[in-house]
């Protein structure tokens, strides 16, 4: 099957790589994309919070973070091939933005660690046009914000807020942007920069 149900979340049924290489082909199309890495404390939400269900519900896709959801796969007779999670996606990513020159917007964390991996990109990365930046902590009630990110024509944005955060600000927000694949990572800048 194209998606495995585990209490209701359906997971999309693919490897990362060719995961990835869908997300290359909307960005190519300039297809608005909504990404959720989810874990087993995201299916439980999805469980006990409806607002936090009706979020997920306007994901694009749903991916398995994490080797908690692959188990729970194999359990219910329906394997997914491996986890796909958010660092993971975003080294990939970052590589295909490279070879692309795809504009990024970044979005999250504390200041210093949002500055080192813009600093770790640029060298790292030379090919990689960065849209913009905000740290992971704004009011989220100022609509400069989502102008800021609309005005950018982001290809990729990045969204590491943490679990709920990052789901609950996309699904906000997504409504307003024309164009680019958000993708929530949670931690990720931190584990990157550091
Ligand atoms: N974070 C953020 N804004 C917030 C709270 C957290 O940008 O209001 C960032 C935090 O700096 C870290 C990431 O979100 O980079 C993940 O945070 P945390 O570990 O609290 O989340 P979780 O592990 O639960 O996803």
């Amino acid at each position: 099957p194209q998606f495995v149900k585990i209490l209701d979340v359906p997971f999309i049924n693919t490897t990362r790589a060719a995961f990835i290489q869908t997300l290359q082909n909307r960005i190519e199309k300039k297809e608005k994309t909504f990404v959720v890495t989810a874990n087993p404390e995201i299916v439980m939400a999805s469980l006990n919070d409806p607002v936090y269900k009706k979020t997920l519900e306007k994901a694009d896709f749903i991916t398995a973070d994490g080797i908690g959801i692959v188990k729970a796969a194999q359990l219910v007779g329906q394997p997914l091939p491996e986890r796909v999670s958010g660092f993971d996606m975003m080294l990939d990513l970052l590589q295909v933005a490279n070879d692309k020159h795809y504009r990024i917007f970044f979005l999250g964390a504390a200041d210093h660690v949002l500055q080192e991996t813009l600093a770790k990109v640029k060298s790292d990365y030379p090919g990689i046009q960065i849209a913009g930046a905000q740290n992971g902590f704004f009011d989220w009630k100022d609509p400069v914000l989502p102008q800021m990110i609309k005005d950018s024509k982001p290809d990729l944005v990045f969204v590491a807020l943490g679990f709920p955060r990052q789901e609950n600000w996309i699904g906000g927000h997504i409504g307003q942007f024309n164009q680019g694949v958000f993708i929530g990572i949670g931690g990720s800048f931190d584990v990157f920069s550091g």
